[in-house]
């Protein structure tokens, strides 16, 4: 699809819309010269030039790349409306598209039954999922794993209930025999799986902690923002294909989080929950004097913490879902070949004399390091820094993120290496984007170049 075409088709599938009402004369105040604008709009696309080029493969850092051109043309649509997904007062068209997509993703879970809506963030969705879970356990803590996303322990702060940080295992899930420790203490009425781990991209065993839900009375909740649209890979053919196991396991938790603008090919302000029973809507319960007149139908402002939330994100990922459904066949070719990238990069990196495999990948994160002379953590930690450094450089530059490993948990999965440090940067690429299938031998041999030349 020609982007520009569809851009002006936008503007005129409002205007056709808007003329409808009749002419009505536009405020002096708000009118600018096209000469003017012409100024300022030089000066504020140079500015935005200072991004990294996160649509080229040659950006393998972290989880970032446009949206799908289906998702910017069914945003910048209803943009122009601006409908707020709070009340069907405010927008109706795109608060029927909001419901639709849930219940694709939903269904994409395996859930029966769900309650949910889309929220600004994965951040406030996992928000949204631990508070549900302290109503239904005032009194008892949330457990996730030392690897979980950084904001499970912030939010529990938010709403003062006491989080417990479970160790890893040697390949980043959490560890199920502390975990049954802790839950036998009884202070945790809520466990936070996670479906790929930021970091990592490490799957905690979902399918094995469901047995202790039953033993120790507590709730499940799954943290997919990151990992959620890879259930479409679990059981798949080929060598993209995850295995099943934890994947199915999440149509039997109570709550999930997933991020459609990570890998759902949508603009940021996507984030989605959803409860497996329905009826935690009444913690929800509360009434707005200014909105929910139209109709007895339900308000997504009556399930949500959040008041205004743009229609439009609703309308982008109901547009794109449309055309790439959430299923194996839609948008699981795209996270399919995302997936090859990493496990082709990764044999790369094993056959390589100069870069190491930290792990191999779970996902389509490949986590790695340079080769030092003294094989040592310091040394680790300043190649690794000076590669990415440097890599953003000259004629041909590769933009890759680094991740911080501990002493101890760097050492177990690599013996040989001296604990001289308390831990060190390593190199990480989240490859998201499914053109990186067709570059990852050029990524490969320029991070080589760069780690030669110390
Ligand atoms: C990204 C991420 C979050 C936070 O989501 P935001 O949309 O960035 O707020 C939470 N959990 C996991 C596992 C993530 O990868």
């Amino acid at each position: 699809m020609d982007l520009g075409h569809w851009l002006g088709q936008a503007v005129e599938a409002n205007r056709a819309w808007a003329e409808a009402y009749g002419p009505f004369r536009s405020h002096p105040s708000l009118e600018i010269d096209d000469e003017r604008f012409a100024e300022v709009f030089g000066t504020f696309t140079e500015r935005l030039k200072e991004n990294y080029p996160f649509f080229h493969p040659r950006y393998a850092g972290q989880m970032l790349k446009p949206p799908h051109p289906a998702a910017m043309v069914g945003y910048l649509t209803a943009m122009q409306i601006n409908p707020n997904n709070h009340a069907l007062d405010g927008g109706p068209a795109t608060a029927r598209m909001e419901r639709e997509v849930v219940e694709q993703l939903a269904t994409m879970f395996g859930y029966d039954t769900h309650l949910g809506h889309l929220t600004t963030s994965g951040t406030v969705a996992n928000l949204e999922a631990l508070f549900v879970a302290r109503e239904l356990h005032p009194d008892r803590g949330v457990a996730y794993s030392a690897e979980a996303h950084y904001t499970h322990g912030r939010m529990c702060g938010v709403l003062g209930v006491e989080g417990h940080a479970v160790p890893t295992d040697g390949r980043g899930r959490i560890d199920l025999d502390a975990l049954e420790e802790l839950l036998a203490t009884g202070r945790v009425g809520t466990v936070v799986l996670t479906a790929g781990t930021t970091g990592l991209g490490a799957i905690d065993p979902i399918d094995r902690a469901l047995a202790l839900r039953e033993r120790y009375g507590v709730r499940i909740h799954v943290d997919a923002a990151y990992g959620g649209f890879f259930t479409l890979l679990a059981g798949a053919e080929g060598p993209a294909g995850l295995a099943e196991a934890p994947w199915r396991a999440i149509a039997r938790c109570d709550s999930i989080v997933v991020d459609p603008h990570k890998h759902g090919l949508q603009p940021y302000g996507c984030g989605a929950v959803l409860f497996a029973d329905p009826e935690v809507g009444r913690f929800y319960l509360h009434d707005s004097p200014y909105t929910y007149f139209t109709s007895e139908e339900l308000h997504l402002g009556e399930i949500s913490l959040e008041c205004s939330r743009a229609g439009a994100s609703a309308a982008a990922l109901w547009l794109t879902f449309q055309l790439l459904p959430p299923t194996p066949e839609g948008l699981g070719q795209v996270l399919a070949a995302g997936r090859r990238a990493a496990l082709t990069w990764s044999e790369l990196i094993e056959g390589s004399e100069l870069l190491d495999l930290y792990q191999p990948p779970e996902l389509d994160i490949v986590s790695y390091f340079p080769v030092t002379e003294p094989a040592a953590l310091s040394a680790i930690d300043r190649a690794s820094a000076r590669i990415l450094q440097e890599g953003m450089t000259g004629e041909h530059p590769v933009f890759l993120s680094t991740l911080r490993a501990d002493a101890r948990a760097f050492t177990g999965r690599h013996p040989k290496l001296t604990a001289d440090a308390e831990g060190a940067r390593i190199l990480r690429s989240v490859l998201m984007k499914p053109e990186s299938e067709d570059y990852v031998t050029e990524l490969h041999s320029r991070v080589e170049e760069l780690a030669r030349r110390a």
